[in-house]
């Protein structure tokens, strides 16, 4: 007999013990298997075979069945959720199992995928100039383990090296990996990839249908050469042959995983690319601070793109001081001015502004009352064309009231702007010009993000108007004019990332404007323009932006220069959480330091309330003893059945 150590797709920790008979038919790590737990069947995945178990034997169950004669998943994949089970205190079982297209979970067999049509390349490879020419050859070279940063500006040439890295490696057989932020946002990417690869790249993301997601698993296990272009999750995949991964913009945050298992993709593939010791290349024109202070720590290459490749020029940026001018709906006379001159010239011009809704805010003028979600500790945003209050937070919506809550009075106003209000005092002001609003609002229909995308690639003289979702990877060459309208929410926010960001979106938006034959232009609407974080940003230099902020951490003791957790407690009952997290006792001579329990900045959601634990740990070695100190502790506090908790590794964002 021998012992079968199982994970299973339950929201415990370590692995089940089963009993199994090696004489009745073979099994080995990675193969299926189904199993009895509790008064249900699963699926799971074996990890270990061992000869004995520390339970009792009349304790241990035999498998039901095996489903795989073969394992379903590769030993380097495993090896790599083991280790990201680890890092980010996430049970296995879940990381194996939300990694996994839905018929395997239900321990359906692979289907050998339609034979893919063989494809000849016609595409054009341009000749490297001198600086992509070092770089790519520094990357051709490497068949050992390397991290390197490509730091280039939007349109520098990043990824024609990425294509001529892919093709090389292709041509030897081996595999490479893709990783883009969003697919919907970057259907360019991927179209530039077929037109050079053809049927040898596979996309994976979590939109695509259930049948896409086997295929392009089996298709990750065959010895063929292919490229996958996929969203963060397609790093799980259970590669052969892999010999090169790209992160192409690795500062997006959404590489980061926000709920339940919050892994960091980019972080995940540094770790997958030094265990299969393999060259990893990240990609950015806005690098984040973390991958610039490895670079400073020379654990990085590090190389530059300066000029744009296609030879156009980059715009120029400059701020528009909010206090000297009136400010109407949001845009200052200045700006106006200049949107009208760029859209006489028959271009296009972006503005950005990262609020969605009407207004953030809803106000009783008699009485200062402010709407508010009953449920959480926010207010409510003001959607107009919906009538509806709608809390951000939780989702929660209701129809806006008539009148006051507080004092009845119907004196009631919306204050500040988002992206609706904006659109409908731009319809006013510009009659006879397109506005095209790009937000999660105005394109929650499938295939309406597209229609509005290629209007805009038509090229036709409009106004776009978008949240984040309109800075991301898009070429726009008509847009000669990019605005953002708020520039200090981001630069003023208490969210140390925050600032990081504004300054990456800056210089990301500024990538928009005049990529091609037109010179183009970038206003900066801040009540701040003497701000020592935007003089760099003014004169592109986000090295200097990055090298000031870096400073600040530094001198502060923030990420990157300690390591940082956060543990998060939830429940109906704020003392509770207090008395939860405050329960965990400090291991002995613990040299890190501890802040909380302290409300979290988003201090009610949903009903329930919220408090933290900021962990700072010197080396990373502390930072994950404190952690498995204290988890223990906390798994085995009395009032665990009524709080939610968990724990954020690296985390990004301190809501
Ligand atoms: P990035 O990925 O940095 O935004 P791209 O690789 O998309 O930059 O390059 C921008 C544009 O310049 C593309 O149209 C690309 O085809 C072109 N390009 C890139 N490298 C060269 C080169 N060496 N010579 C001429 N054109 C180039
Ligand atoms: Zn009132
Ligand atoms: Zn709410």
């Amino acid at each position: 007999m021998s012992i079968l150590q199982i994970a299973l797709p339950v929201p415990l920790f370590g692995l089940f013990d089963y009993r199994y008979d090696p004489n009745i038919a073979p099994v080995s790590i990675g193969c299926r298997v189904r199993v009895s737990f509790g008064r249900r069947m699963l699926v799971g995945v074996v990890l270990k075979i061992q000869s004995e178990s520390s339970l009792a034997p009349d304790k241990i169950k035999p498998i039901e069945e095996i489903i795989d004669t073969e394992p379903l998943l590769e030993a380097a994949q495993l090896h790599l959720m083991n280790w990201a089970s680890q890092y980010y205190h996430h049970p296995i079982g879940e990381v194996i199992f939300s990694s996994m297209p839905k018929s395997y979970k239900e321990g359906h067999h692979p289907k050998e995928p339609l034979p893919r049509a063989a494809f000849q390349s016609t595409a054009v490879y341009h000749a490297l100039n001198s600086e992509q020419k070092s770089a790519a050859e520094w990357m051709q070279k490497k068949t050992t383990f390397s991290c390197t940063l490509l730091e280039g500006v939007t349109g520098s040439g990043k990824t024609e090296i990425y294509l001529q890295l892919i093709k090389g490696r292709l041509e030897q057989g081996q595999k490479a990996l893709v990783l883009i932020p969003e697919i919907a946002l970057s259907p360019q990417m991927v179209e530039r990839f077929e037109h050079h690869f053809g049927s040898q790249v596979v996309s994976f993301h979590s939109k695509m249908t259930e049948q896409k997601r086997r295929e392009a698993w089996i298709l990750a296990k065959k010895e063929e050469p292919i490229v996958i272009v996929g969203t963060r999750s397609s790093l799980f995949l259970p590669f052969r042959s892999l010999g090169l991964i790209i992160v192409d913009e690795e500062h997006e945050p959404s590489y980061k995983q926000t709920e339940g298992f919050r892994y960091h993709a980019r972080d995940c593939s540094i770790f997958l690319a030094k265990y299969l010791d393999i060259p990893i290349l990240l990609g950015s024109a806005t690098p984040s601070l973390v991958t610039l202070h490895n670079v400073d720590q020379k654990r990085y290459a590090h190389f530059i793109l300066t000029h744009r490749a296609g030879g156009s020029t980059l715009p120029i940026i400059s701020c528009i001081d909010c206090r000297a001018y009136k400010i109407n709906n949001g845009l200052s006379i200045p700006l106006q001015k200049a949107m009208k001159e760029h859209l006489a010239a028959n271009h296009q011009v972006l503005l950005f502004l990262n609020r969605r809704g009407y207004a953030p805010t809803l106000l009783c003028r008699e009485c200062q009352w402010m709407a508010e979600c009953p449920r959480c500790h926010a207010r409510y945003t003001l959607h107009q064309n919906m009538n509806r209050l709608w809390c951000h937070h939780c989702d929660k919506q209701t129809p806006i009231p008539r009148c006051c809550e507080s004092c009845q009075s119907t004196d009631i106003c919306a204050v500040g702007l988002g992206t609706e209000r904006l659109e409908e005092s731009l319809k006013e002001q510009f009659k006879e010009t397109p506005i095209i609003r790009v937000d999660s609002d105005t394109t929650r229909l499938k295939g309406s993000l597209q229609t509005k995308l290629d209007e805009i690639h038509s090229g036709a003289s409009a106004i776009l108007l978008g949240t984040q979702m309109l800075a991301k990877g898009h070429h726009f060459s008509n847009v000669s004019l990019v605005a953002i309208v708020d520039v200090d929410s981001g630069l003023l926010s208490a969210d140390y990332y925050a600032t990081e960001r504004m300054g990456q979106l800056i210089i990301q938006v500024a990538g928009r404007a005049g990529r091609e034959s037109t010179k183009g232009r970038v206003l900066l609407q801040t009540t701040y323009p003497e701000h020592p974080l935007l003089q760099p940003l003014l004169k592109h230099d986000y090295p200097t932006f990055a090298k000031q902020l870096l400073a600040e951490r530094h001198e502060a003791a923030l990420p990157p220069f300690t390591k940082m957790a956060i543990i998060r407690a939830e429940a109906h009952n704020v003392s509770l959480c207090t008395q939860f997290l405050a329960s965990a006792h400090l291991p002995k001579e613990w040299e890190g330091n501890i802040i909380g329990p302290l409300p979290a900045p988003l201090s009610k959601k949903a009903g329930l309330y919220r408090m933290q634990l900021l962990i700072f740990a010197p080396q990373r070695a502390a930072l994950q003893q404190f952690i498995n100190h204290i988890t223990t502790q906390l798994n085995a506090h009395s009032d665990l059945k009524k709080i939610r908790w968990a724990i954020d590794v690296d985390p990004i964002d301190m809501q």
